[in-house]
């Protein structure tokens, strides 16, 4: 098991010692209730760096009034044995007050890529990740910094502001980890209960479909979002979005469009009371698998 470090200080030492050594760092933030899409990371970027840092913090400026908060599940001693197999070197486990000062008044905006897709649906919610993200990376330095592309609009959030704000980052974005039956893995997928998370594989069938139009070759916006909406709307309890968009923009595309190529097709639901996203990159990325469901219910 990792010793979880809490202060920025022993942070700071202990990532001055290493870089002594000559040793590249690996960063990847995380809100804990790890799973295998986190530990991917993990091991992403031990292949990209020689010491592996994984910060552990809800954070509570990226929710809203009426988000999880308080229920988002925590699970600090499983996490640190979890980093721990999966290669990593050691564990940023700061206090809210420590990220926050008292009387903290600065926020990081990230103009318009933040307004589209959940920015239309979480008011403030990429400024709260952009806030923080900045100031992991003021504490951690110079480093390779490894985030999942489920959250799409979050990885391109951050590398624009890694950008804007000159960090000496890299930020790199890793494959949707899913589980057998083409469900991305999430901490929130604990919330969901058996029924729901059948329900739930409508969102990986709507873009495994709609994948598999595009390599048919559809290339109208209208007909490979009605297909995807169609099947989404079948099982979950609301829908924010089913939304065809630009990759770098990220603004939606008009229905009568035709595909100039690649596109982000992005879906946001609700299953009972739980906010699932997932997207896929339509001629990009491959389908999602469509198998039967696990037998172990991963992924919580
Ligand atoms: P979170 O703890 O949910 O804030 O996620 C921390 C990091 O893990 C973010 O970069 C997420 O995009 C990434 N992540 C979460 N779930 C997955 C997944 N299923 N596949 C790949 N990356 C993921």
């Amino acid at each position: 098991m990792l010793e979880p470090l809490h202060t920025a200080s022993a942070l700071s030492a202990l990532l001055a010692a290493r870089r002594a050594e000559g040793r590249p760092i690996g960063f990847v933030p995380t809100m804990g209730a790890l799973h295998r899409g986190h530990l991917e990371l993990v091991r992403e970027a031990r292949r990209r760096s020689n010491f592996v840092l994984v910060s552990i913090f809800v954070n509570p400026t990226q929710f809203g009034p009426n988000e999880d908060f308080t229920r988002y599940p925590r699970d600090l001693p499983g996490d640190l044995l979890k980093c721990a197999d999966a290669g990593a070197d050691a564990a940023f486990v700061p206090e809210v007050a420590d990220m926050y000062p008292d009387g903290a008044e600065t926020r990081v905006t990230v103009g318009r890529l933040s307004s589209p897709l959940c920015g239309a649906y979480r008011p403030g919610h990429f400024d709260g990740v952009a806030t923080v993200v900045a100031k992991f990376f003021a504490l951690v330095g110079p480093c390779v910094a490894v985030f999942g592309r489920k959250d799409y609009q979050q990885l391109r959030v951050i590398e624009r502001m890694a950008i804007d704000l000159l960090f000496p980052v890299t930020v790199v974005g890793h494959p949707t980890v899913r589980d057998s039956d083409g469900l991305a893995l999430s901490s929130r997928n604990a919330y969901l209960s058996p029924e729901e998370r059948l329900r739930a594989l409508a969102i990986p069938r709507a873009l495994h479909d709609a994948a598999q139009a595009y390599a048919r070759g559809e290339r109208n916006v209208g007909v490979l979002l009605q297909g995807a909406a169609r099947r989404v709307e079948g099982a979950a309890t609301s829908v924010d979005y089913v939304s065809l968009a630009d990759t770098a923009t990220l603004e939606p595309f008009d229905t009568a469009t035709v595909l100039p190529g690649p596109a982000l097709l992005a879906i946001a639901a609700r299953i009972g009371h739980t906010r699932l996203i997932d997207n896929v990159v339509l001629g990009q990325d491959a389908p999602p698998p469509v198998e039967e469901a696990p037998a172990s219910g991963e992924g919580g």
